[in-house]
């Protein structure tokens, strides 16, 4: 397996997941219930982390991963149900899991 993408926000972790899982890439999210949650800053080495299975796949991953964090300013959507900002690559607000509105 290899690391393909890492972020101290467990909800924007696991929609970088959903979105390499939507593209048909096995993922695997570890440290999932450390760290977050526990009011404990700078734990970088407790992040969420998205594995990827197969090393196949990592490089298709890899692209997939860039293209969401090298979207240009301006992408994003503001969620109608709890008013959150979130990336253009989303396809859930990641504080309430709501789907994004369609424009
Ligand atoms: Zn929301």
């Amino acid at each position: 397996m290899k690391l393909v993408y890492t972020h101290e926000n467990i909800a924007i972790a696991s929609n970088v997941q959903s979105v390499l899982e939507a593209a048909g890439i096995e993922t695997v999210l570890k440290n999932e219930f450390s760290g977050a949650g526990r009011g404990e800053l700078g734990v970088f080495d407790t992040w969420p982390e998205v594995w990827v299975r197969s090393e196949a796949q990592y490089a298709t991953a890899q692209q997939i991963v860039d293209s969401i964090s090298e979207l240009p300013e301006g992408g994003e959507w503001l969620c109608r149900n709890c008013g959150e900002e979130n990336g253009a690559a989303f396809f859930t607000c990641w504080h309430c899991q709501s789907v994004k509105p369609e424009f």
